[in-house]
């Protein structure tokens, strides 16, 4: 709407023949999108329900039980969806897009012009599989968002941390054994200009935050503990003291946003908690003391728990070493499980699955990797709803403002999947994407079309 205000003010300034003023001013009409003969699951409701759902650009117009008139059919396009399931596009609570390779190391032998291609053609599959936002928690995702709100490619909705914010011999400090620190001799690499701030005491915590906030951060990731996929820091560490946590926390909600940190232990978990972090990223050791303290804070749990079923030839870039963190981690899980659904832990529903694309494929696995725990109903709004109350913590700063994701309902973007069967019923029809996904809608736009 700006635009043609602008438009019109710049014709009236230039030229001022009337005539040229009135072609101006009038604005392309508005597309349209009705939904007829669909039960719609609208991302928090038990059942199903027949509706029709009205998209008028890229939001959500009218959700109505009674039938739709549009008065202008014109723009209007009519999808019979023969009584299929109408739900919110799925959302993806932690993924790191720009790690489309297996291993850090790569990171020596492949430019960033190859990460970036190899990201984008990931990013576009993670669309066309109905995955319409990812929450990118860690690596340079903002010029790809951009590039996709730009038009200049396709993909998801991104919320970016840009670069993890670690300490050294955290987890964030990919550095093999004889690497130089890149803070302490003059040493540049992409991986720690780009992926991962190594930053030590308040000071370099409080810059590195600000840095990310500067890039394009929405949200602010902090490395708190032991990790797998680095070398030199057992699980056990305690990464951080309160006095750097506290650099985090207040740098970020300076800027209206939030810290969620990466841990596994309850030394952990406490010690972030306590110092102001409002999400707890994996988290698979914690006892039921932490699970009590994350219930009166209200504390955000985002696990993962397909990542810990992956075959050992997804696994085949972990040193024994390695493994040996990663069985520990996944011994973890049913306790923390457990937990999560004893103590209705607000849950979202996220992967940590990257690297090749057979990895990004098997992202779709954590439907039915949750199974054991949850129901498919409940699955299915920690994919939609809660997943997309979680992203607006990122408040002020969250670069979708205009109205919720992961709910059906007016007001709510318009990112909607048309899929054969009822996945409150049966959430691993998800899995198989490619028959039963129908039509995938991201933000009024329809990328594919099966009808
Ligand atoms: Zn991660």
């Amino acid at each position: 709407m700006i635009k043609y205000f602008v438009k019109a003010v710049l014709a009236a300034t230039i030229c001022f023949s009337s005539s040229a003023f009135a072609a101006e001013t009038e604005a392309p009409p508005i597309k349209q999108t009705l939904f007829k003969n669909v039960m719609v699951f609208d991302g928090s409701n038990d059942k199903l329900y027949k509706a029709e759902v009205l998209v008028k650009g890229n939001m959500i117009d009218q959700v109505s039980t009674k039938s739709i008139t549009v008065s202008d059919s014109k723009n209007t396009t009519v999808i019979d969806g023969a009584g299929r399931t109408l739900m919110p596009g799925i959302i993806e609570a932690h993924n790191h897009l720009m790690f489309p390779v297996p291993n850090v190391a790569w990171f020596n032998t492949h430019d960033m012009t190859y990460i970036a291609a190899a990201a984008g053609e990931e990013t576009r599959r993670f669309l066309m599989r109905g995955w319409t936002t990812v929450r990118d928690i860690g690596g340079p995702s903002m010029g790809l968002q951009r590039a996709i709100e730009d038009g200049r490619t396709i993909g998801p909705r991104i919320y970016s941390s840009s670069a993890v914010i670690g300490q050294t011999s955290g987890h964030g400090d990919m550095r093999d054994y004889v690497d130089p620190h890149p803070n302490m001799i003059e040493y540049t690499h992409p991986f720690f200009d780009e992926f991962s701030f190594i930053a030590d005491g308040p000071a370099e915590v409080q810059r590195a935050v600000r840095e990310a906030l500067r890039r394009g951060a929405v949200q602010i990731k902090v490395m708190a503990g032991g990790g797998v996929s680095s070398k030199f820091d057992p699980i056990y560490s305690v990464q951080y003291s309160p006095e750097e946590f506290r650099a985090a926390t207040e740098a970020a909600a300076d800027y209206g946003t939030y810290v969620a940190v990466h841990a596994y232990t309850d030394e952990s978990i406490v010690r972030a908690i306590e110092n102001g972090v409002k999400v707890i990223e994996h988290g698979q050791l914690m006892s039921e003391e932490t699970a009590k303290l994350m219930v009166e804070k209200e504390i955000w749990l985002s696990t993962q728990a397909q990542v810990l079923n992956l075959s050992a030839e997804a696994l085949s870039f972990l040193t024994p070493d390695q493994m040996t963190k990663w069985r520990l981690i996944k011994d973890g899980l049913d306790n923390q499980m457990k937990l999560a659904k004893k103590y209705n832990l607000k849950l979202p529903f996220g992967t940590d699955i990257f690297g090749s694309t057979a990895n990004f494929e098997s992202t779709v696995k954590e439907f039915s990797a949750r199974l054991p725990w949850f129901t498919s109903a409940e699955i299915l709004k920690q994919a939609t709803s809660i997943n997309g109350e979680f992203l607006a913590l990122t408040g002020v700063r969250n670069p979708y403002p205009d109205g919720p994701l992961g709910v059906i309902k007016k007001g709510a973007y318009a990112d909607l999947l048309i899929v054969e069967g009822n996945p409150l019923k049966d959430i691993t029809i998800l899995e198989d994407y490619a028959k039963n996904m129908k039509i995938i809608m991201k933000d009024g736009v329809i990328y594919k079309n099966d009808l």
